[in-house]
């Protein structure tokens, strides 16, 4: 086969065969190919798209590029949840202990943030203690034996999709559909869970902008997942103001305690009600209603709470702060945002927000950027509030007041206001 021939082909959009998409991901992992090959081969795939049939292969191709998790020595039917991201999404923290505590075996990998938007394994990893790179044959014990573990992305999974991602990134080739679709879909498949739960994001604060783009993404990674014979469901939900009120990581990790204990925001209670309830739907422990009722339980009976303190016990956290979250040390400087108007929020731009979050500490800007855990915003008022002349609309932590001045005035430039009522979003698209 010839690198040269699949590139034409695909310029020219004719289909690709599994074979021929086989054979470039290996040469191209290998080395056996050049980058320039791989570049052009992209950017036709860009142009041309990928039928279902091509992406499921480029997806199994990159996901047989490295370890494969095998789950078959844990009890019942294994559902993994994949988010596309956002600003503020701590769902997992609460939803992998709702499902655990009902029984229904939790192995995760998770990511860390970048950019706009956080990861869950930052998040983690603000609890003392907490490790995150937990080696395969331990990862799976610590489910059979605790019913849940989250951990860091292991090395070595799906390699093929980190190399044609970082050409992808230098070669303007990332927002393209069904290279997002295979290269999110070959490290679900890879993790090795029978069936899986996707939460696609849609709104300023998401990869996603539009709803379209949304329910295309979400059509292209559940056909993949059904191709590699996975049960896939898609839920699209909103990500047009940040999740919660909470953004960055102690704050984060306080306000999924805080739902834990049936408090918090109700916009970041619901959707992962919903989640659970679908993790465990899917599961198979009852219609989609049953399981609503079986998480919130979960929730009222302080099981998931409990969970969630045994789940950081066990990956050596000190479960003292799930317990008693006020030792959680807090930021040197809390910086009220005053609102400059009386009326509503009319829009907020989320992935502003986002990086409003990363500039105070709480993110990166460059890979290896170093954390604040304690950085970060607590939202006091969002889109369709109303709200008062000089009233705090959010709370800007982080280590120094210069830090603090210049992010306020760039967090009151990510919204705007308006004289009358305006509507809140939607929460779920799709479900
Ligand atoms: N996240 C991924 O893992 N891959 C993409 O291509 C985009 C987002």
């Amino acid at each position: 086969m010839q690198a040269y021939e699949i590139i034409n082909k695909k310029k020219r959009g004719v289909a690709l065969s599994a074979d021929e998409i086989h054979y470039i991901v290996n040469a191209f992992t290998t080395g056996k190919i050049s980058d320039a090959q791989m570049s052009a081969l992209l950017m036709a795939i860009y142009f041309k798209g990928m039928t279902p049939a091509e992406t499921t292969a480029l997806t199994m191709a990159m996901a047989e590029s490295g370890d494969q998790l095998d789950l078959s020595r844990l009890p019942g039917i294994k559902v993994d949840k994949h988010s596309t991201g956002g600003v503020g999404d701590k769902t997992t923290l609460v939803v992998g202990p709702i499902v655990a505590a009902l029984g229904i075996p939790v192995a995760k990998m998770s990511g860390r943030g970048l950019g706009h938007t956080g990861g869950t394994v930052d998040k983690l990893e603000a609890i003392p203690g907490m490790k995150m790179d937990i080696a395969t044959d331990e990862f799976l014990s610590i489910v059979a034996k605790h019913g849940i573990c989250i951990t860091g992305q292991s090395a070595n999974l799906a390699p093929a999709d980190k190399k044609i991602y970082a050409l992808r990134d230098i070669t303007a080739t990332v927002d393209s559909i069904p290279l997002i679709a295979a290269s999110i879909m070959s490290k679900k498949i890879a993790a090795g869970a029978d069936r899986i739960l996707l939460d696609v994001k849609t709104g300023n604060g998401a990869f996603m902008k539009t709803l379209p783009q949304a329910q295309e993404l979400a059509k292209a990674m559940t056909e993949i997942g059904e191709g590699c014979g996975r049960k896939t469901h898609a839920l699209i939900t909103d990500m047009s103001v940040p999740l919660g009120d909470a953004v960055g990581n102690i704050l984060e990790i306080r306000e999924a305690i805080d739902v834990l204990r049936g408090q918090g925001p109700e916009d970041m209670a619901t959707i992962c009600i919903e989640l659970a309830a679908h993790m465990l739907h899917m599961a198979e422990k009852g219609n989609l209603e049953e399981c609503r009722k079986l998480a919130s339980e979960a929730i009222a009976n302080g099981k998931a709470l409990a969970k969630l303190a045994e789940m950081v016990e066990t990956q050596c956290g000190d479960k003292a702060y799930i317990l008693e979250p006020e030792l959680f040390g807090s930021a040197k400087v809390e910086h009220p945002v005053l609102s400059p108007k009386q009326g509503y929020i009319a829009s907020m731009d989320t992935e502003g927000i986002g990086i409003c979050a990363m500039t105070l500490g709480a993110g990166r800007e460059n890979a290896d950027d170093t954390i604040d855990y304690t950085a970060g915003i607590i939202i006091k008022a969002k889109t369709g509030d109303a709200i008062e002349l000089g009233q705090p609309i959010a709370i800007l932590h982080t280590s120094s007041q210069d830090k603090a001045d210049i992010v306020a005035q760039k967090y009151l430039s990510c919204l705007t206001f308006s004289d009358t009522a305006t509507a809140k979003p939607n929460l779920i698209y799709e479900q």
